[in-house]
């Protein structure tokens, strides 16, 4: 069997540095924030380029707060994408903000910059674009339209820790970029976890207050804050596991490489890497019109896949209310029902991509596409 992630494995090649740092904290009895904590603040943070590091208890707090902070609130828009898991979408409608979707680059899966402008109105405050899949959004165009019109640019970089946009960290190339820890994340907790980054002091402050009931001091309430606090434990085992994450980065890197080349000549397309992009492959997502004969034949062989992801936010019934219909987003659409995501986590290791492949050849020879 070949999973399409094993935390397991991961687990075991850094057990002997988890295990000290666990019970290290538990001594410690740190259980929120405390040193470990703010040490991974700062590593993080120092990781990203970024000024300074917020740690939150999801990346979907990060997200919200990300936009509190931003100053956007009921009556506000902000301009994201519908291919992107749930959270991106949520933690808008949070503040009372309304999502405004733009379609995606059906090559890169992130925010088609061309389409931006269309979508701005005088009640626009943010773009929100998705670094999806470990691929960067199209900073550059994002940033200048941005400036243009005076919004504000958050990053959701929840499956790009590590992803560069030419040569720099995503997360620190918009004003606020926010990271989940989630355990299937490229950095993953054992348990929730989220980070915003920011160098600008102002939101850096308002953060801080907003992730711990919006105290100034103990006790002093300047602004209506929430527990969205993380745990010592989540950030003890984070800095153990950050001093692995270029090693595992690479490692990814490498697999989609000899994914690349195997999958070559298959009638299937393989995931484009942008010229701008060090893409960091959180999922290595390929597209096929048969889509759900593939995935279920190699289910048959033993082997793992999953869909990121099957219905676009657009059209999911939560969020109806936004007016939006089949055949607004039509690249979003497409790549809802062909997309699947093969077997991607450091610890594969060669032979198992090459069983991935050989399966995928036998099985399109037969499917005959
Ligand atoms: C995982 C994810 C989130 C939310 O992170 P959580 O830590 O699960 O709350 C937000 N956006 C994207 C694109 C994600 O993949």
């Amino acid at each position: 069997m070949i999973p399409f992630v094993d935390l397991k494995a991961q687990y075991l090649s850094i057990k002997d540095e988890i295990d000290p740092a666990v019970l290290n904290l538990l001594d410690s009895t740190q259980f929120i924030l405390g040193s470990e904590v703010a040490a991974l603040e700062s590593e993080f943070a120092a990781y990203c380029n970024a000024g300074s590091g917020i740690a939150v208890n999801t990346g979907t707090s990060a997200l919200h707060l990300a936009l509190l902070a931003a100053g956007i609130g009921a009556g506000d828009e902000v301009i994201s994408v519908p291919h992107t898991f749930v959270a991106t979408t949520a933690a808008i409608c949070y503040t009372g903000a309304k999502p405004v979707f733009v379609d995606i680059d059906p090559v890169s899966y992130t925010i088609d910059v061309t389409k931006i402008e269309a979508a701005i109105t005088s009640r626009t405050k943010a773009i929100l674009p998705v670094h999806l899949y470990g691929q960067p959004a199209d900073m550059d165009p994002i940033m200048e339209i941005a400036r243009r019109h005076n919004l504000v640019v958050i990053e959701d970089a929840a499956q790009a820790h590590r992803s560069e946009y030419k040569g720099r960290r995503v997360g620190s190339i918009g004003d606020i970029g926010c990271f989940s820890f989630y355990p299937g994340k490229n950095l993953g907790a054992y348990g929730e976890g989220g980070m915003v980054v920011t160098s600008n002091p102002d939101y850096d402050r308002t953060l801080r207050m907003l992730r711990d009931w919006g105290q100034e001091k103990r006790y002093h309430h300047v602004l209506k804050g929430y527990n969205y606090r993380m745990d010592g434990l989540q950030g003890a085992i984070l800095r153990v596991k950050l001093r692995h994450l270029d090693a595992w980065t690479e490692a990814r890197r490498a697999h989609a490489v000899q994914y690349n080349q195997l999958l070559a000549g298959l009638d299937l397309v393989s995931p484009t890497a942008m010229p701008y992009s060090y893409h960091a492959y959180h999922v290595y997502v390929v597209r096929s019109g048969d889509r759900d004969t593939l995935q279920q034949k190699l289910q048959e062989q033993g082997i793992q896949t999953g869909i990121h992801y099957p219905i676009p936010v657009h059209l999911q019934t939560a969020y109806a209310d936004l007016g939006y219909q089949a055949g607004d987003f039509p690249h979003t659409e497409q790549a809802a029902k062909e997309v699947f995501s093969l077997p991607m986590y450091p610890e594969l290791t060669p032979a198992q991509v090459q069983t991935v492949a050989t399966s995928l050849q036998g099985i399109l020879a037969k499917v005959g596409v």
